[in-house]
């Protein structure tokens, strides 16, 4: 199959020639058609799919053809969780409809809110949010949905890991009924399901696997090697294989200061990108690397989400993460659309147990190697063996606490709900990283994560 069979106009094939996509992938071929036919869809596609394109592409061909969009009007909602993700869409959708007069925006908390409320006024055919900031905007008169035709929500797993099926579900109460719904997640789990329920009416189901993104197509190794020893294994393997473009994963923002200074300081250009950098920081270190300005980028689990580094070589996991999906989602980062990645992880001893759950979850023991010059002291003990997966018990709904606050809330300054108001201040601005990075995936988590 090819982008001519699916029935985009040609401006919009025009784009995507220029970008050199010849071929849709999976994901593409079953939504374009299914979004153009203006079926609701519920789609199970991670990062590194091309879900992306395939929500997008189909969207600006339905806008092209339809009315004018109106003074603070949006007549599509694409909400996802991270800013990073956010501003990816959004880059995604400029460059798709780039030959074609239609106009968007994307907003997001931690930076100011007016200039976005001048962006509304004039009224926008896709607006990309995140939840928090929406919401806000939408407190403020700066947006209305009567024109509403498409609504996608995007990385529906990870909203709810974040904390926000409360404003979602605020959100869907402003929509109009009558709209075209897509929805997209990492996996249909229970919670999804629940939530898809009302939402999406009669959808296409969509499955693409992440096996196919992962197993076949990322060479997964395991060094194993002493706590101590990893920075200097890390510099070591950087310098050897001459890796120009790395993104090296850690648990802790704290870790990604310490090995960023450790990589500089060894004479590798590193740039650390977490939730405490500001917006400004972060955006600046994704143009680096991207640009091969920096080699080296140093990532938290919820930072990294959403990044989209074309075919991204070589991903490292300096500490396995807690939650085992996480690993998954880590590796996604390479071998992207059809090309060969590699990930490696440096795993200590006292990691064994992180280690037996990732092997678990992906149900594949990851081989094992030992770098010469760096033989742990403390051998990684032999891996558990595998016991087939078992189908997961529908999680208890997470919606409030007996105060009446949901989980996040502390930390995100709102308000308990009794007092009927949403709280405007700074800290609603939606900074999804306010109560992610410390709160994201506490339901899953196997052990408290150390050191945030
Ligand atoms: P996504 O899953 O949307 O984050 O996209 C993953 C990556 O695949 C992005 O870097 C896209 O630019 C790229 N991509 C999307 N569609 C295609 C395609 N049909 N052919 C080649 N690359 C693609």
């Amino acid at each position: 199959m090819s982008f001519t069979d699916l029935g985009l106009s040609a401006p919009i094939q025009k784009a995507i020639a220029e970008k050199g996509y010849d071929t849709p992938s999976p994901i593409q071929a079953q939504a374009i058609p299914a979004v153009l036919e203006g079926r609701d869809v519920m789609a199970a596609a991670q990062t590194g799919t091309g879900k992306t394109a395939g929500f997008t592409l189909p969207i600006l061909e339905l806008l092209s053809k339809g009315d004018k969009v109106r003074a603070n009007q949006a007549r599509t909602l694409i909400i996802t969780p991270t800013r990073e993700l956010a501003a990816q869409i959004a880059e995604n959708v400029e460059m798709y409809g780039k030959h074609l007069d239609l106009k968007s925006t994307v907003v997001f908390g931690g930076v100011k809110i007016n200039p976005q409320m001048q962006r509304l006024r004039q009224g926008v055919d896709i607006l990309v949010a995140t939840p928090g900031r929406l919401l806000d905007l939408y407190n403020q008169n700066a947006v209305r949905f009567n024109q509403l035709e498409v609504l996608v929500l995007d990385e529906a797993d990870r909203m709810l890991d974040m904390g926000f099926l409360r404003d979602i579900k605020k959100i869907l109460s402003l929509l109009p009924k009558k709209r075209q719904t897509l929805l997209f997640s990492a996996t249909f789990s229970p919670d999804i399901r629940e939530l898809a329920k009302g939402i999406v009416n009669n959808p296409v189901e969509i499955s693409i696997s992440p096996k196919t993104t992962t197993a076949e197509s990322v060479e997964q190794l395991i060094y194993s090697v002493d706590k101590n020893q990893k920075a200097p294994l890390l510099t070591h393997l950087i310098k050897t294989n001459d890796w120009q473009q790395v993104i090296v994963f850690m648990k802790t923002k704290h870790g990604a200061n310490k090995l960023t200074k450790q990589l500089d300081a060894a004479g590798i250009k590193a740039a650390a990108i977490h939730g405490n950098k500001s917006q400004g920081a972060r955006t600046k270190a994704l143009a680096q690397f991207k640009e091969g300005n920096i080699s080296v980028l140093v990532a938290t689990d919820i930072a990294a989400r959403g990044i989209d580094i074309d075919q991204l070589p070589q991903v490292v996991n300096f500490e396995l993460p807690n939650v085992p999906e996480d690993y998954v989602h880590r590796i996604g980062r390479t071998g992207r659309a059809g090309s060969t990645g590699h990930a490696v992880s440096l795993v200590c001893a006292d990691e064994i147990d992180l280690l037996n759950d990732i092997e678990h979850v992906i149900q594949t023991h990851l081989p094992r190697e030992v770098v010469a010059g760096f033989e742990p002291v403390h051998a990684l003990p032999e891996s558990r063996k595998l016991r087939p997966l078992k189908a997961k018990r529908p999680k208890k709904a997470k919606v409030e606490h007996k105060d009446g606050q949901r989980s996040g809330d502390n930390a995100r300054g709102h308000k308990p709900p009794s007092k009927n108001k949403r709280h405007t201040g700074n800290s609603t601005s939606s900074n999804p990283y306010g109560n992610s990075e410390g709160n994201n995936s506490s339901r899953r988590r196997i052990k408290p994560a150390a050191n945030k």
